[in-house]
């Protein structure tokens, strides 16, 4: 209220009426944001939840098991611009003729400079192996180790560490030897001899490497059957010919994951991975879910090694093979392949009937990698094939060619012969080495190869051998009960039912136990198998020297006495009982 006496004013002015009172205000807004907030958190969670049911099916299924695939091609040196342009010694493969003469260079020339060439992206590596005991490895072979166990021992299948090279540049650099370096995962397309030059293929074309000396060493490549070569790629996949370690990488997996394995051919290298396959159920510690593999192995002849044993001895061998569970279908040959509705694999069989299986080795044999020899105008032997060279491995002045690829003219036979065994390979190899350096030692080896079975069959190979040659067989009479002892089988033996209990008794396992085989050409002794016989000091070297004097069917007694078949026993010592005892040591102080 305004007063008026004190401000003088009128007091006209209506008083001022209260304010009416002030509306309610606003309800608060709703809270969309928990909304939002509680929906997203319930499709997040939905979306984990279905991803959880997602993976849980995927497992059910498995399918989230990471899928392998083969690692990429290295090359190396990464730039084909890395490669030395010219140098001293070139060698053009690394396997064992190739590692072999880059030994005998260094042994001989002291300050060489040796460039290796392979077209394989590893380093230097042994092949027999990749047969044997790397199938009896817990885990897939290891690129960096390829290690293996053998007789309680671990190797490794590299012949060299990555520490014994020259980078190719640093090689190039260097302007005295010794020094070594290597180039993988590139491949030399031709030689031209004239003007001593390799062409490496690159991206662009071709690369040329001057050399003074050069050694072609590319061994062979396996065959394949046509009906697998021109399959589908459904097909191609589940075969395998091993040759490299690629190859073993992939057929390591594919077998461990598979039910069922087949093996055609029973030459070497496919009894050798029978047996070792056979084994590995045993040998590999296997989870108690986990069924054995099922292995077959098929082959045209009654027996194995039907092309280097007679036939009695290679069913006789077969039994080795069917002892650690392989099933042996014997006179069989696949006719056709094709992808089965359940995505195996179905062969069909020469005696009409079809086989299912996951996984299928190819081992009919190999044939000289000789691709480069029209490109570089060199010579190929029409009979034995490979490259020809002469007895001091030369195929034109300061090219040489050794191993598998080389077709040798044999002074002592007068006949061409080319070998496809490690041994020889290695021997060439050296030889050819040495003759790099200046020396002019001829090659005349015999033919020669070793196939273990580990206890149960060692077989030495000396000489000319072929089922088609006559042969003398001489072996160890094991057996002196006159009553065999038959050991019924099992009703589930594995080779099929037509199988006589016979190959099972005592009498005939021994029958063949131990012994010589004499290969026939005339009146002439030309080979000489030595069947299980226990090892002794330079063998090879003794069967060569009785060879080459020439000796006939005459005198194939005189030869077994010196070969110590009389002296040898049927049951093989265990390996403390051979040691040699020292002198007793009294008074012996123990620390
Ligand atoms: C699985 C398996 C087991 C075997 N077991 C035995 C056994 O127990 N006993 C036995 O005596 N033999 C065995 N062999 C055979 C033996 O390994 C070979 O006979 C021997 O390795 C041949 O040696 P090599 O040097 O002539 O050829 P390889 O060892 O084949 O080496 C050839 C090399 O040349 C390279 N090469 C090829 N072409 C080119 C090119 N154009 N440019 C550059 N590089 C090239 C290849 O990459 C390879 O590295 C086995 C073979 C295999 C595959």
């Amino acid at each position: 209220m305004l007063e008026c006496a004190r401000t003088k004013g009128p007091c006209s002015v209506k008083p001022v009426p209260d304010p009416p009172t002030c509306p309610p205000p606003p309800p608060p807004p709703f809270p969309w944001i928990y909304v939002w907030v509680v929906g997203s958190f319930l499709s997040i969670m939905g979306i984990l939840y279905k991803m959880y049911l997602w993976r849980q099916e995927k497992e059910k299924l498995g399918e989230s098991v990471p899928i392998w695939r083969p690692r990429r091609k290295m090359k190396r040196p990464f730039h084909s611009t890395d490669l030395p342009a010219c140098v001293q010694y070139l060698i053009v493969g690394a396997g064992a003729a190739g590692w072999a003469a880059y030994n005998a260079i260094m042994e001989h020339d002291k300050t060489a400079k040796v460039f290796i060439i392979s077209k394989e992206d590893c380093l230097p590596y042994d092949r027999p192996p990749m047969s044997k005991h790397m199938w009896w490895n817990a885990d897939p072979p290891d690129i960096f180790h390829l290690n293996y166990v053998e007789l309680g021992k671990r190797h490794t299948m590299y012949l060299a560490k990555c520490l014994d090279f020259l980078d190719p540049v640093k090689f190039y650099r260097k302007k005295k030897g010794p020094a070594v370096s290597i180039a993988t995962g590139w491949c030399v397309l031709r030689v031209d001899a004239d003007d001593h030059v390799a062409f490496v293929k690159t991206l662009c074309g071709e690369q040329p490497i001057y050399y003074e000396r050069c050694l072609l060493a590319p061994g062979s490549k396996p065959r394949n059957l046509s009906i697998f070569k021109y399959a589908p790629k459904a097909v191609r996949d589940r075969v395998c010919t091993l040759r490299t370690v690629r190859d073993l990488e992939i057929a390591y997996r594919k077998v461990k994951k598979s039910k069922h394995v087949t093996i055609i051919g029973a030459g070497p290298l496919g009894c050798e991975l029978a047996w070792h396959l056979g084994r590995m159920n045993k040998a590999v510690e296997r989870h108690e879910d986990e069924e054995p593999i099922q292995f077959v192995q098929i082959y045209k002849d009654r027996g194995i090694l039907g092309g280097i044993v007679p036939e009695y001895l290679g069913e006789w061998a077969a039994e080795k093979i069917r002892a650690e569970g392989v099933n042996c279908m014997r006179q069989t040959q696949v006719y056709d392949a094709f992808e089965s509705a359940d995505g195996r694999l179905e062969l069909t069989l020469s005696n009409g009937t079809s086989l299912i299986t996951d996984y299928v080795f190819v081992c009919v044999g190999a044939d000289p990698r000789t691709e480069m020899a029209g490109p570089s105008f060199l010579e190929t032997d029409p009979v034995n094939g490979g490259f020809l060279v002469n007895t001091e491995l030369e195929a034109r002045t300061h090219l040489y060619v050794a191993g598998d690829a080389a077709s040798i003219y044999s002074q002592w036979k007068d006949t061409r012969i080319r070998m496809d065994h490690y041994g020889p390979a290695a021997e060439q190899g050296y030889i050819a080495g040495s003759n790099m350096t200046g020396y002019w030692i001829p090659c005349n080896m015999e033919p020669h190869f070793r196939l273990s079975l580990e206890g149960a069959l060692v077989m030495e190979v000396v000489g000319e051998v072929g089922a088609c040659m006559p042969t003398v067989g001489v072996f160890k009479p094991c057996s002196d009960e006159a009553k065999p002892q038959v050991h019924a089988a099992p009703a589930d033996a594995s080779g099929g039912g037509d199988r006589p209990c016979y190959k099972k008794s005592d009498e005939y396992q021994n029958r063949y136990k131990r012994g010589l085989l004499y290969y026939m050409r005339d009146e002439f002794i030309v080979g000489i198998v030595f069947w299980n016989m226990p090892p002794m000091e330079n063998r090879k070297d003794v069967a060569t020297e009785i060879l080459r004097s020439r000796p006939t069917y005459k005198e194939i007694n005189k030869i077994s006495e010196l070969l110590g078949l009389p002296e040898t026993e049927c049951e093989e010592k265990a390996e403390e009982a051979l040691r040699e005892t020292g002198p007793c040591i009294q008074n012996r102080r123990e620390f």
